[in-house]
């Protein structure tokens, strides 16, 4: 019996055809099946006091902001409060929209 392997993208485990370690998941095909996606490997947590204020710099209102990063309101508020984790992405274009540094408004965890 071959061993099974575990895609990380898609969650299936399957057992490859051959002796050949496989080079696609079984599954879903993806090739980076054995390479973790890139929102699991790190949180992202605002640092609240700083998204605030770079929130408050800019005069733009928490429903804008949504509007602009493309997520609702409430899930925006959430984060500003650091109570949800954004995507990298999403925490990058926040930053990119408040025109700060990542770092000084987020922090990976
Ligand atoms: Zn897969």
């Amino acid at each position: 019996m071959r061993p099974t392997f575990s895609c990380l993208r898609c969650g299936a485990t399957w057992r490859p055809l051959t002796d050949v370690g496989p080079i696609r998941c079984g599954v879903c095909r993806s090739p980076y099946w054995d390479i973790e996606p890139l929102k699991a490997r790190k949180k992202v947590t605002a640092k609240a006091k700083s998204l605030k204020e770079a929130v408050k710099m800019v005069k733009i209102s928490s429903k804008d902001l949504a509007g602009i990063v493309g997520v609702n309101r409430t899930y925006v508020s959430s984060i500003l409060n650091g109570k949800r984790h954004p995507t990298q992405r999403l925490a990058m274009d926040i930053a990119n929209v408040l025109e700060v540094e990542f770092d000084s408004v987020f922090r990976m965890v």
